[in-house]
């Protein structure tokens, strides 16, 4: 894929999406700034390198309306303090106005675009609005990995109707790690999934059984497993209609020769609210009354010795209620585990990338997803549609 180490950006403007989607406190200041600092190194390669850079992104979901409080002004004001140079925020993302903006920068300059999603076009991948945006720009940057499976208009539409596209050094590291990992990884390949549900990570597993050489299941997931398998849960988070899937993946994974490893202990409780009775019993030995809220420290030992065979993990889902203490000890646990391995460790997923950055180790794994939902369907084998729009464009110029 074209990158943009391949481009000359001097003297062009620039289109960049990047995913300025952070969290804003009361105050509208920005409390997370992860994914500002994530794609810097591409904003800096185009100013630079004399290129204009034209920086857009939503944040909230505005839902095709101007709402103030998801205005990206304060998003701008974070940056232009990273940068220690202004950064202007255009009123709206297309339009006259815009486009004279942008038309008056001068090369090293840049600017960030009003909120996309406060037109509705954006989400819908409207043709008109798509053309709209492409209209600013000579060359296209994808550097917002985690909007990536959304066929969005500045995320798909927009690659139609620029003569040339690039994916950012953020998203080119998502899919280098991805690929390393799943697609030519160094054997043993161990995948560590957990989570609440099995239902929303079918497809993920599904996928990795034909991947892997090693699947270590605990969280909630962990629960409707178990009682397939006939262990009783008491009352833990289960998916009754999913134990007929958890049976059928177990009898694949056999099949196929991948080693399969569920929880042999638990961390038990009345509930996430009562922790004077917290307990932790062997699997087969669950109190009826009581949630499995965490893995047991056997199990985490169980899984240390296969991991610490494997060149490769991929880590996805925490392995307790980790919000909550007790019940963070089995995921952190297995996150600092991770961070003190030579193996490749990747690691995604929303609460699972909040997890590790909790536990310290996000920079000591070799890599932290910064996409939830983008990375979990990479995980599910999809080609998503942002990265394929990018490889269409590059076909085309
Ligand atoms: P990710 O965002 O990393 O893909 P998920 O969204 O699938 O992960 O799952 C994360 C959630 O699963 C967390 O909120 C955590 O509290 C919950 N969870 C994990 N294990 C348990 C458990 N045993 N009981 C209740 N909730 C659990
Ligand atoms: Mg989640």
């Amino acid at each position: 894929m074209r990158t943009l180490d391949n481009v000359d950006v001097a003297g062009k403007r620039v289109f960049i999406r990047v995913d300025f989607n952070v969290p804003l406190d009361k105050e509208r200041h920005v409390t997370d700034d992860l994914r500002i600092r994530a794609v810097l190194p591409t904003i800096k390669k185009v100013l630079e390198g004399g290129g204009k850079a034209v920086l857009a992104s939503h944040l909230g979901r505005p839902k095709g309306k101007v709402v103030d409080e998801f205005s990206l002004k304060p998003v701008g004001e974070y940056l232009s303090g990273l940068l220690d140079r202004e950064v202007p925020v255009s009123s709206d993302c297309v339009g006259d106005e815009v486009e004279k903006q942008v038309r008056r920068l001068k090369d090293g300059d840049l600017i960030l675009l009003e909120n996309l999603r406060f037109h509705a076009g954006e989400e819908k991948n409207d043709e008109g609005f798509s053309k709209q945006l492409a209209s600013l720009a000579e060359i296209y940057v994808n550097d917002a990995f985690a909007v990536s499976h959304r066929a969005h208009a500045s995320v798909h539409g927009i690659t139609r109707f620029v003569p040339l596209c690039a994916a950012g050094y953020q998203l080119e590291k998502e899919i280098k790690y991805y690929r390393q990992a799943m697609e030519e990884p160094k054997r043993p390949v161990a995948m560590v999934i957990g989570g609440a549900k099995v239902s929303t990570k079918i497809d993920v597993l599904e996928n990795l059984i034909d991947k892997v050489d090693f699947l270590l299941i605990g969280g909630a997931m962990a629960n409707t497993f178990l009682k397939a398998r006939g262990n009783a849960v008491g009352k833990s988070l289960v998916e009754d209609d999913h134990m007929e899937t958890a049976t059928r993946l177990l009898e694949e994974a056999k099949k196929k020769g991948v080693k399969v490893y569920l929880p042999v202990d638990a961390v038990v409780a009345r509930s996430l609210e009562s922790t004077d009775d917290v307990r932790q019993v062997p699997v087969e030995e669950v109190p009826s009354d009581d949630k499995i809220l965490d893995v047991g420290t056997e199990t985490i030992e169980v899984f240390e010795s296969v991991l610490q065979k494997c060149s490769t993990i991929v880590w996805n889902g925490p392995l307790g209620a980790f919000e909550t203490h007790p019940f963070e000890k089995g995921t952190f646990a297995l996150a600092e585990y991770l961070g003190n391995l030579d193996a490749l460790t990747v690691v995604g997923g929303g609460d699972s990338a909040a997890a590790v950055k909790e536990a310290k180790v996000d920079d000591k794994v070799s890599y932290v997803s910064t996409g939830g939902g983008a990375f979990l369907e990479m995980l599910e084998g999809k080609t998503l549609p942002g990265i394929a729009a990018l490889e269409e464009c590059e076909k085309r110029s």
